[in-house]
């Protein structure tokens, strides 16, 4: 698997599948979610309700995810993924790296060779940077997943310092 870095906005990535750090109600919010709904258009969370209407009746638990169409991104399918908010008295590792585990999973159920991922977690989930990129890189790096090219878009130069670092 290639794995690489790119400083930027999700939102313009061209590639199979972006993820969305997005929340357990799948209705949107701020950061990431925002811009992917805003740039995406409403074909997205028109997704999103039939999930919920269906499936996904009390919103999608952390750490799982799920496939909708892209919308009017560059791409063929946002995976919606909910990150755990950050505690420092409680260790929520494992739900952080299943959000990528999972995120793999349902790309390989829809043959996508190419993922974006955000810094889950790491904005108003609160993750501090350098530990969420040591769980992100650890887990893509170990999955077992026929996607060919996982790419993390980092917002900031900082984040993206970070996960070079570590990398
Ligand atoms: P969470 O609720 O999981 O913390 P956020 O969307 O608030 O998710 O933030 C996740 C990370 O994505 C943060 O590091 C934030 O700076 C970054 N981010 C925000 N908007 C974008 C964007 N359009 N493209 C890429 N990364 C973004």
């Amino acid at each position: 698997m290639k794995l690489t870095l790119v400083r930027g906005d999700i939102t313009g990535q061209h590639a199979d599948a972006i993820v969305n750090a997005a929340n357990s109600s799948l209705m949107g919010g701020g950061g990431v979610d925002g811009a992917i709904h805003r740039r995406g258009g409403p074909e997205i969370l028109e997704e999103c309700r039939k999930l919920r209407a269906g499936h996904y009746g009390k919103g999608l638990p952390t750490g799982q995810a799920v496939a909708t169409t892209a919308g009017r991104l560059p791409a063929k399918w946002v995976i919606h993924t909910v990150g755990p908010v950050y505690s420092a008295s409680e260790d929520r590792s494992e739900l952080l790296a299943s959000c990528y585990r999972e995120s793999l999973r349902v790309a390989d159920s829809l043959g996508a060779a190419s993922v974006a991922f955000p810094a889950i977690s790491t904005g108003i989930y609160g993750w501090p940077m350098d530990d969420a990129a040591g769980i992100a890189l650890e887990t893509v790096r170990q999955a077992d997943t026929a996607v060919e090219e996982v790419r993390f878009v980092l917002f900031d130069a900082a984040a993206y310092a970070v996960f070079e670092a570590r990398l």
